[in-house]
């Protein structure tokens, strides 16, 4: 095994998880890279005990002094640039632009943590004469992360540097088939001089995710997965009493007009069905043509053909997403749909045992066929055609998910006309990964997001802490009652 097996890490200390273990495959050639060992309920309650002693000095701690820290982790991201990024590499399977492109999100999510303190200044108003109102913002306690294989630097980075600038302590759960990159974070982060027990991991799976739903001493966790396990961390976790922010997951339609600038629009579409092998909650999954489009699906099909498994295309993270991929383009295919590019039964020289679907085109889909509806999470861009931009929106509006959209147009009008009727948190104008950055936030609508608020940018401070109203009078003289 080329790393050493997983362990969590607590306080500064890598602990053997004690529920088991899995190996560590990856993805580009199949090979067992190491082995992490999974958490129990006891596993977890030790973590949050330490989080829970950290707590208050690190609360106390001026923000300004708590984000030093986050400058030079920032600082440590970009330093440590290469190797971080060949972890991702690694253990997800994703190119090396694509990995490197990650981590240099990280440093941005860091920088704008770094921000926090002008932020968060709050608000002072004369609310009645000679009384004044304040709002101070306050951590919430010990929270916890949950997150997902596609992106094992840059999802964790969502919420650490916020939540921990903000004040809270922290239990990170990271993916199970991609645990290496979230302890070399948590080394990172010991070396910018984070106190013990302020950042801490517990890898494993659902009897993991189970333990922090049920730990009476977290006070609030975020989850970033599939809608499935949205719904379930959402529910048990409320259930709980804990505050709860739960993203899901994705199926994204573009609608492309006519008149779309064909070159701009075939690779737009080819990139966002394609980056990250399809495995990211922003990728294309559906165009939905207005009209006569033959012209900017031809030019598609030639983008989507210079795609190439193992060079400018990633793996797909296990032989059991391989299969599920290629099912739905069999079933999509069966049901009277037409494979105008084809990724099926990919072998890449070099890399036989490797998990890799090739960029796959179908035409002809129908809005009420399997393919259409569900989250594929491939490189599988499925194509329906209807004759007027309000069937297109029919279609997009129809989805259970509502992670992002995006039209591709010429007109301003019409894509305004989409942009005010799409049901989606995310839209693109002539931009197929409509990622917004900060300050902006990050979140869908729909059952792409479960709870109030999204879960980076301005809107994550709202999670991350509580506030407090505080009303002042120091004028014994003012008899006016403060309500007139
Ligand atoms: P997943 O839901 O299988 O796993 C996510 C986390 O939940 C992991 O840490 C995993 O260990 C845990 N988990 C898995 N099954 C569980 C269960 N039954 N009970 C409790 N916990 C469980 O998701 P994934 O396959 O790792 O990631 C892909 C999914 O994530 C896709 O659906 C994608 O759209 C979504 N995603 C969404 C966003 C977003 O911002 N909306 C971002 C990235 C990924």
């Amino acid at each position: 095994m080329k790393y050493q097996p997983v362990s969590n890490f607590i306080g500064k200390e890598f602990i053997k998880g004690s529920n088991g273990s899995l190996d560590v495959l990856s993805p580009i050639d199949g090979t067992i890279i190491s082995q992490v060992f999974l958490s129990s309920a006891d596993d977890v309650g030790k973590a949050v005990r330490t989080a829970r002693k950290a707590l208050p000095s690190w609360a106390e701690m001026p923000i300004k002094e708590r984000v030093q820290i986050f400058f030079k982790y920032k600082y440590l991201l970009e330093k440590y640039m290469e190797e971080l990024t060949n972890l991702v590499v690694e253990e997800n399977g994703k190119t090396y632009d694509e990995a490197k492109a990650e981590i240099l999100k990280s440093a941005e999510l860091t920088e704008f943590a770094c921000s926090m303190p002008q932020l968060i200044s709050g608000e002072l108003l004369e609310v009645s004469k000679g009384v004044e109102c304040r709002e101070q913002h306050y951590p919430v306690g010990v929270v916890a992360s949950i997150t997902p294989f596609n992106f094992p630097n840059m999802v964790p980075n969502w919420t650490i540097p916020n939540a921990l600038v903000l004040g809270n302590t922290m239990i990170m759960k990271p993916s199970e088939l991609v645990p290496l990159s979230t302890n070399r974070i948590a080394e990172i982060l010991q070396e910018a001089g984070l106190p013990k027990g302020v950042f801490n991991i517990v890898h494993g799976d659902r009897v993991t995710v189970e333990a922090i739903c049920d730990n009476p001493d977290i006070d609030a966790i975020t989850f970033v997965g599939s809608t499935k396990v949205a719904k379930i961390v959402y529910k048990r976790g409320t259930s709980n009493l804990k505050r709860v922010l739960a993203l899901g997951g994705a199926k994204n339609h573009l609608i492309v007009l006519p008149d779309a600038n064909v070159e701009m629009t075939a690779s737009n579409v080819a990139g966002s069905m394609s980056g990250c092998a399809g495995q990211r909650c922003m990728a294309a999954s559906a165009m939905v043509g207005v009209g006569s489009i033959d012209h900017i699906v031809e030019e598609l099909c030639t983008e989507a053909r210079k795609i190439i498994p193992g060079k400018n295309l990633g793996a797909i993270i296990s032989a059991e997403a391989k299969k599920r991929i290629e099912n739905y383009i069999s079933e999509a295919e069966n049901d009277g749909a037409k494979v105008l590019v084809d990724g099926r039964n990919i072998v890449v020289e070099g890399k036989e045992k490797g998990f890799y679907v090739g960029p796959t085109v179908i035409d002809y889909v129908k809005p009420e066929m399997k393919i259409a509806k569900e989250e594929v999470f491939g490189p599988v861009l499925s194509i329906m055609r209807v004759d007027n931009i309000d069937q297109a929106i029919e279609i997009e509006n129809s989805s259970n998910y509502g992670n992002a959209a995006a039209v591709f147009t010429q007109s301003g009008g019409a894509a305004n006309y989409v942009t005010e009727r799409a049901s989606a948190g995310m839209i693109g104008v002539n931009i197929g990964v409509p990622v917004p950055r900060e300050p902006f936030s990050f979140g869908g609508w729909n059952e792409s997001r479960f709870g109030v608020g999204d879960i980076t940018g301005k809107s994550s401070i709202e999670f991350w802490t509580k506030t407090k109203k505080i009303t002042t009078k120091w004028n014994p003289e003012s008899q006016i009652n403060w309500m007139s």
